[in-house]
This record gives C-alpha cells, sequence and structure tokens, in this order.
C-alpha cells in the first residue's frame, strides 16, 4: 500500500528533483559555450594546415622540395613546382593538401627543412563538401577563415 501511494504522488521523482535542484545553481555554466566563447587549445594541438610566408618580402618559404609529400603516409599532399631557368631554383607553382584523409600526424611538418608547413591550433575544418577540405596555396597561405557568430 504504501508503494502503491509513493508511486501515485510521484515521491520518488520529486526526491530526486529536490537532490537536482539543491544542487544546481543556473547561473554557473559547466558546459561550453563554442560558439560564443571559443575555447583553449592546446599548445601540442595540430590543426589546419598553414603554408608560411616570410613576412619580410611575403614570398612563399616552400622550396618546392617535395619531402612533406614524400613523409606523408597518406599521399595526400601534392606540390606543383617548376624550375627557374634563370636561379635554377624550383619555383612552387601550386600545393594542395586534402585534409578530409589527413590524421594530423605531424610527419609533414617535422620533414619541412625550412618550417614552411605548420599544422596550427585552427581546429575549425568542417565543409559542406570534399572538394572544400582540399586546401590549394591560397587558402594554406591565408589560413582558414571560420565564421565569427554573434550573438
Ligand atoms: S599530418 Fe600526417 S597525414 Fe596529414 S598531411 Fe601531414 S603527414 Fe600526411
Ligand atoms: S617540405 Fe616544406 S619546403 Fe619542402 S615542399 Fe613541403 S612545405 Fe615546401
Amino acid at each position: 500500500m504504501r508503494k502503491l501511494l509513493r508511486t501515485i504522488f510521484l515521491v520518488d521523482l520529486v526526491q530526486g528533483l529536490m537532490v537536482t535542484f539543491r544542487t544546481q545553481n543556473p547561473k554557473n555554466i559547466v558546459t561550453e559555450q563554442y560558439p560564443a566563447q571559443r575555447p583553449k587549445i592546446a599548445e601540442r594541438y595540430r590543426g589546419a594546415p598553414r603554408l608560411n610566408i616570410n613576412p619580410e618580402n611575403g614570398q612563399t618559404l616552400c622550396i618546392a622540395c617535395d619531402l612533406c609529400a614524400l613523409a606523408c603516409p597518406e599521399n595526400l599532399i601534392v606540390v606543383g613546382w617548376e624550375r627557374n631557368p634563370e636561379t635554377k631554383r624550383k619555383d612552387l607553382i601550386n600545393f594542395t593538401y586534402d585534409t578530409s584523409r589527413c590524421m594530423f600526424c605531424g610527419l609533414c611538418e617535422d620533414a619541412c627543412p625550412v618550417d614552411a608547413l605548420e599544422l596550427t591550433q585552427d581546429f575549425e575544418l568542417a565543409s559542406y563538401s570534399r572538394e572544400g577540405a582540399i586546401f590549394d596555396r591560397q587558402i594554406l597561405e591565408e589560413g582558414i577563415k571560420p565564421t565569427k557568430y554573434k550573438f
């Protein structure tokens, strides 16, 4: 009989809610408020790739040596270059990086002898198509531009 009355009057439910409301302060937000507040990213985090340019002359630091492409276990980096007949050096023509296949292992970054290729702390890599995940030289040099939401 006692059990039946507890069930009818939802005593267990009310007791449970009392415990919840005793310990819950709606002003204490414990979940991440992304994208209103951007989370702090760990220093060692490896995110969006970046092809660095020389800040003094605006020229790419990449010497088109192809070592990053050779180091990549996924073969997702393509370095396009042509030989400059005057300097006899390789000039970088294009650079593609397929982030959809990347596992962000950092081997390409480590292989680069001139620190041109860098995996940054930018983590917003989502796109609406597979094509959007393929970064060309321009995106790699300018960096990704994630949407800034207003609240
Ligand atoms: S991080 Fe790893 S998988 Fe991604 S491009 Fe570099 S070497 Fe390849
Ligand atoms: S290893 Fe560095 S310098 Fe060589 S092609 Fe890749 S990004 Fe360019």
